[in-house]
């Protein structure tokens, strides 16, 4: 089993250092110190930061921890290669039978950490009942318009959890309504963390930002004085692991198998073995071996280790028939 050298707890700077690259849309990533600042960014004030670039990829979940599980090594990887990375948790998994929404909070921020995201925070959507609403898909319309992502990473819109085929609809639906130039949707946004009222991205600055990093100008138009701008994400892709469903395609995580298992144990409060929740958690060993079991699952069909998968609703387009990868006999 091939792994990254730097795959233990406290190792995280050595999987995060060494960054500096030019990305696809033209942010140079300094330094590891941009990607790990001394405090968790999910606890910062919303908006996190006025100056920050749009992240690359965004990746929505219901729950504090469903990131790690089901696409937290493609997460990594993609940070790896320079991109700039964000996770929005729904809810804050106040109705656990482990843990408190406060440890929760901690732990989702050393797992961002370990998977060396610019950026994460929490919605206050009940745990439990996340509703395709409104008011929920304006919150998350608010995140996307601030954080600006290329991609997008949404759950399967199947599965057992009420909560995971809920988030993918509304995650949906406040991409399509992300991009309606005339919807202004204020600027207060409830975060879990502090509960700390956004400020308008100056209009003027943030887009002269975009046009200087070369970012696609879709429905850029002007949504109001003191609204936040238009965006509507390029890439809408499904993280399918939950359900038994075939992918599209598989991201190859054989080097960041190692680290995605620790962020996923950095939720120490819901993977230590204990008391609490017994007869329904799997002990920590039999977690190692399912979610083991599920990445070289999925890394056998892509003809590689370990792999997350996804689903596109889109075709794939092809340019050059003899690059397209995984061995057909
Ligand atoms: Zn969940």
């Amino acid at each position: 089993m091939e792994c990254l050298a730097a795959t233990h707890c406290g190792d995280v700077a050595e999987i995060c250092g060494a960054i500096k690259v030019q990305t696809r849309t033209g942010h140079l990533i300094h330094n590891m110190v941009r990607r790990l600042p001394s405090a968790p960014t999910y606890l910062y004030p919303f908006p996190t930061d006025m100056s920050a670039p749009p992240l690359d990829i965004l990746a929505l979940a219901a729950h504090r921890d469903d990131v790690e599980q089901t696409c937290g090594g493609t997460l990594l990887k993609m940070a790896q290669l320079g991109h700039r990375t964000g996770i929005l948790d729904l809810t804050r998994g106040e109705l656990g039978t482990r843990g408190s929404a406060e440890d929760r909070a901690r732990e989702a921020g050393d797992a961002a950490r370990i998977l060396c995201t610019s950026w994460r925070q929490a919605l206050d959507i009940p745990d439990g009942r996340v509703e395709n609403t409104w008011e929920n898909r304006l919150k998350v319309v608010r995140v996307l318009r601030q954080q600006r992502p290329r991609v997008v990473i949404l759950p399967y819109w199947k599965g057992r959890h009420p909560d995971h085929y809920t988030a993918s609809v509304l995650g949906y639906e406040a991409c399509f309504l992300a991009g309606l130039a005339k919807l202004d949707v204020g600027v207060d946004l409830s975060v879990a963390a502090g509960d700390s009222p956004a400020r308008a991205i100056p209009t003027v600055e943030r887009a002269a930002h975009e046009l200087s990093a070369g970012r696609p100008q879709d429905s850029r138009q002007d949504a109001g004085a003191t609204g936040l701008l238009p965006h509507r994400p390029f890439k809408i892709i499904y993280a399918t692991l939950y359900y038994d469903v075939r992918p599209a395609f598989v991201v190859d995580i054989t080097e960041q198998f190692e680290a995605r298992f620790q962020a996923l144990m950095a939720y120490k409060s819901q993977f230590s073995d204990q008391e609490a929740g017994k007869g329904i958690f799997p002990a920590r060993d039999e977690i190692r071996s399912r979610i083991e079991s599920m990445a070289r699952f999925y890394g056998m069909l892509g003809g590689i280790t370990y792999a997350e998968p996804f689903i596109q609703k889109e075709v794939g387009l092809v340019e050059d028939l003899t690059l397209i990868p995984v061995k057909s006999i």
